[in-house]
């Protein structure tokens, strides 16, 4: 180990910083975070620290930097950009025994600043001891995608009951126990929803609890999966995925998604079978229920959002009736996805002011739309569950005066590799896409803003097909 970390405790105490420009300004925000009384030696102050100074922020030495300058610092920061003057501050104070840190020159400094995660308190600190610091900014990026940004509001709930978990638990051992499955749990997840003083009392009940064993009830998380692409999950959702115990999922939920729940959760996909589609949605929700009764970790996964046709909103409801803790995590919903990686922007200064989602599913084979609202100009309508009631769709909305020749897309298995883009209008798309054999989900999306795609697309920009392309030629084209 070349570099011995430790943490220093600046409150309150003097830091001493050379320089006024921009370098020398982000070292004053760090120090400045820790509760130090800061000083800055430059002549002059750049835009950042003058408004530092005028607040009174910081304490300004306004001239040329002198020897007797580090005296009384706790810490001295060289931040200016003459390599001479950083070389002579170095050497006066490691001559007086005071921490020095000087910037981009790790020879001269006798304390290095480590790439830092802060979840206050807890505090991760990364270092390649100035050898490789792009490796420690990469792992401080994992870091900060992989930390739950409550962690520290965590941490701070913790220290609230450390003393009564102590009483309460008389072994090492046995606290130990109790903390991993307070840290892993509900109690957790409702402290990273912001719920914290639910989870206070949660917590409480738990140390009041006569015997220390697994919780009685469970929870559910209704989770948005996303429109398939495994990167455009949440945080959230992954943690939380990560966790459960079983995971029941849709139809809709991407293979590669699924890869991504904890592997010994059990899966059971409740997909829906549309003849039945009553009786599964209250088996499914009579299932969340009994599983969380049984004390399960449960995550329910719905493809996109789950408050964008995805019945969530029944599901909890039921979840609420029963008493059964839970929390909805939202999703890139498919309309979203879709248009992203499709290069068709929703809403555009010149084409569109507002966007409709709407369901194309047919009750008793006719789309049940407002057909005069969906047919105003200068709007986006995205369409899901289109594609079986896909010409009546078009023709409706050209009976009801949106042009024929309005642009209109469908987008199959939007974000996926499997991805293809039908371009056509509102009286060629129907015709294109039964010239091709196209895979379900798809999304249909009408408006001006469709013909943006030509000029946006860059997912897989090889898999579109356009209206006016013999069939054969786009097919060939496709694969
Ligand atoms: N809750 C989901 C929608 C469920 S309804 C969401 O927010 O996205 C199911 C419909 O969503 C499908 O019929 C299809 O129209 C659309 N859909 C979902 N994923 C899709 C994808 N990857 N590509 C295209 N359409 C998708």
């Amino acid at each position: 180990m070349r570099f011995y970390p430790v943490f220093m405790d600046l409150n309150g105490r003097r830091v001493h910083v050379v320089g006024g420009g921009e370098v020398a300004a982000r070292k004053v925000d760090l120090v400045a975070a820790a509760g130090a009384h800061v000083v800055v030696v430059a002549p002059q102050l750049g835009e950042e620290l003058a408004a530092r100074r005028a607040a009174g922020e910081i304490e300004h030495i306004g001239r040329d930097f002198v020897a007797t300058d580090v005296q009384g610092a706790a810490l001295v920061i060289a931040a200016s950009d003459d390599e001479g003057l950083h070389e002579c501050i170095s050497v006066h104070c490691q001559r007086l025994g005071i921490p020095v840190n000087v910037v981009d020159n790790t020879p001269l400094c006798s304390v290095i600043t480590p790439a830092m995660v802060d979840r206050s308190p807890i505090q991760i600190a990364i270092s390649s001891g100035g050898v490789a610091p792009v490796l420690a900014r990469r792992l401080r990026a994992w870091l900060e995608a992989t930390v739950p940004s409550g962690y520290g509001s965590l941490a701070a709930l913790a220290a609230r009951f450390r003393d009564r978990v102590k009483a309460r638990f008389a072994s090492v051992d046995e606290r130990r126990k109790f903390w991993e499955r307070i840290l892993e749990g509900p109690v957790a997840d409702l402290v990273y929803a912001g719920r914290e003083e639910e989870a206070a009392t949660r917590l409480d009940a738990e140390i009041r609890r006569p015997d220390a064993g697994p919780p009685a009830v469970g929870d559910v998380a209704l989770v948005g999966a996303g429109p398939g692409d495994p990167d455009l999950l949440t945080f959230r959702a992954l943690r939380l995925m990560q966790q459960a115990d079983v995971v029941l999922y849709d139809r809709l939920v991407s293979a590669p998604v699924l890869e991504l729940c904890r592997r010994d959760a059990e899966k059971h996909y409740v997909g829906k079978q549309r003849s039945q589609h009553h009786l599964t949605q209250e088996r499914i929700n009579a299932e969340l229920i009994r599983l969380a009764r049984a004390g399960k970790r449960v995550v329910r996964l719905k493809g996109g959002d789950p408050f964008i046709f995805g019945r969530g909103g029944e599901e909890i409801g039921e979840l609420m009736d029963a008493g059964i803790p839970f929390q909805v995590v939202p999703g890139v919903t498919a309309a979203a996805g879709c248009a992203a990686y499709a290069g068709i922007p929703l809403t555009h200064r010149d084409h569109a002011q507002s966007v409709q989602f709407v369901t194309g599913h047919l009750r008793d084979g006719t789309p049940d739309l407002d057909w005069p609202a969906l047919a105003r100009a200068r709007q986006t309508v995205a369409v899901y569950m289109g594609l079986s009631g896909l010409r009546t769709l078009c023709e409706q909305l050209v009976d009801h005066g949106r042009a024929p020749d309005t642009p209109a897309a469908l987008v199959q298995q939007g974000t996926l590799p499997e991805q293809r883009v039908f371009v056509g209008t509102l009286a060629t798309l129907p015709d294109l896409v039964v010239a091709h054999t196209v895979q379900a989900p798809t999304l249909v999306i009408i408006g001006e803003v469709v013909s943006l795609h030509r000029q946006l697309q860059w997912f897989r920009p090889e898999e579109k097909i356009e209206a006016g392309e013999p069939a054969e030629v786009a097919v060939a084209r496709a694969s």
